[in-house]
């Protein structure tokens, strides 16, 4: 159990259930109800994504274990992997700047490595979810096949 004595100066007098929460506490409540509770704002980046705690953390304590203490009131959960669980080995005690530069989305790029337009006819959705440019596509389809003739032909002489 959690309680004075458990995290030496991470508890200060009086705070006990009927005190103030762990800031550890308020951290792990609010990531429980981000991912269950679908009356909240912000349910849809979390449970509404498939974003869940592990079993494990479902005890605060063992969250609190596996965590460690908050280092400072600056500090608040964050997933390395945006698309992974709350789970021992994808969270962190991150300070803001650092969580809204990992939530940043990645812009969007308009052209492909090659400068050809990432819109319209041009773009296609590959199999792994990337977006894909059919003018590359079609040019490596050139030569591999290309080369693959090339390599007949070589074998024929
Ligand atoms: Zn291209």
């Amino acid at each position: 159990m959690f309680g004075p004595g458990g995290i030496p100066g991470a508890v200060t007098h009086g705070s006990n259930r009927r005190g103030r929460r762990a800031p550890e506490y308020t951290c792990w409540s609010g990531m429980h109800s981000r991912c269950t509770n679908q009356k909240l704002e912000a349910y849809k980046y979390y449970g509404g994504r498939g974003i869940s705690v592990c079993a494990a953390w479902k005890d605060f304590s063992q969250f609190l274990a596996d965590m460690g203490p908050r280092p400072s009131p600056a500090h608040s959960i964050e997933r390395l992997d945006n698309d992974g669980n709350y789970e021992p080995g994808n969270c962190v005690w991150a300070t803001r700047e650092v969580q809204s530069k990992n939530k940043r989305p990645r812009a969007v790029k308009t052209t492909c490595a090659a400068g050809h337009e990432l819109s319209g006819e041009n773009l296609y959705s590959r199999p792994d979810g990337k977006r894909g440019c059919r003018a590359c596509r079609r040019r490596n389809m050139r030569d591999f096949y290309a080369r693959q003739s090339q390599e007949v032909a070589s074998e024929r002489r």
